[in-house]
């Protein structure tokens, strides 16, 4: 009786195998991974959310988490300027870089490489998991590269991912319809973070704090600014919460227009714990500005 417990526990250690090991640039891939994965996956992340994902300070711990890693996963075009640094140092030449933006219908990509967009947004506007329509996308991809390091876990990861997508279109349908009197608004926000947001909700960005992006509000500029809330009406100013706020407070002192914190990342304002509680958070604070 004792040998055939012995042998049924080296059986049941040998079904069992090694965890697919993530590491994500920012915590909504994170979150992700994690509905994909479920048990199957243990991840790490890089950016806080409340961090400017496109000036990180590289540091070694960053290079330790990704140095045992299967998948790195990134939201491309340049976003993670910072990520070859990470890749290299962490001296870790099995791991698959997986960049999400592969398949997305990328906005605002330059016709020719220049500086007009800025220093960072060379390749396009890389803010695209802002619009939860492209999270299916995205998700098609994390089921691809789970599956290619354990194809046996591929029907598990994909049945997560299907019941996540069903939960999550109820939302969008929840939200749109919240967001749908307001279709046509014009908002300001302080960085192109919120095209593809706004694009999906039929909101008109009318300008940026930022003269360009990743370029800081100069006086000449915000008093633009102001001129043209007053002449349109323009009723929120959208800032992400890495960002001064000066410039913005200023412009809507002078307009009476509303300053909105609006969280670009899981863990960028208080509650949004996961990517459904972050565009909850979103979509609540400006359909409240809006009103
Ligand atoms: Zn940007």
């Amino acid at each position: 009786m004792k040998h055939l417990l012995v042998v049924l526990l080296v059986l049941c250690a040998g079904l069992t195998h090694a965890a697919v090991k993530v590491v994500t640039t920012l915590p909504d891939l994170a979150d992700l991974v994690r509905q994909v994965g479920g048990d199957r996956v243990t991840v790490d992340n890089i950016v806080r959310g409340d961090q400017n994902p496109h000036f990180v300070e590289v540091k070694p711990s960053y290079m330790m988490k990704l140095k045992s890693a299967d998948l790195f996963f990134m939201i491309g075009m340049d976003l993670e300027m910072w990520a070859p640094q990470i890749i290299d140092g962490s001296r870790n030449t099995k791991v698959e870089v997986v960049d999400l933006s592969k398949h997305i219908m990328k906005l605002e990509v330059p016709a020719k490489l220049d500086a007009s967009e800025g220093d960072v947004h060379k390749y396009g506007n890389p803010h695209y998991w802002l619009d939860p329509r492209n999270v299916r996308i995205m998700m098609g991809e994390i089921v691809a590269a789970l599956a290619r390091v354990s194809p046996g876990d591929e029907q598990y990861f994909r049945s997560n991912a299907d019941a996540y997508l069903r939960t999550l279109d109820a939302k969008i349908a929840q939200w749109t319809a919240a967001m749908k009197p307001f279709a046509g608004a014009k908002v300001i926000t302080f960085h192109k973070s919120w095209t593809y947001f706004a694009s999906w909700l039929g909101l008109t960005v009318a300008g940026q704090v930022e003269p360009k992006p990743g370029i800081v509000p100069s006086p000449a500029h915000t008093a633009e600014l102001i001129t043209l809330v007053r002449q349109s009406g323009i009723k929120a100013i959208i800032v992400e919460p890495f960002y001064d706020l000066s410039a913005p407070n200023q412009i809507a002192r002078s307009t009476g227009s509303k300053v909105i914190r609006l969280a670009t990342s899981v863990g960028g304002a208080d509650g949004t714990k996961d990517y459904i509680s972050l565009m909850e958070h979103n979509i609540a604070h400006l359909a409240g500005a809006l009103r």
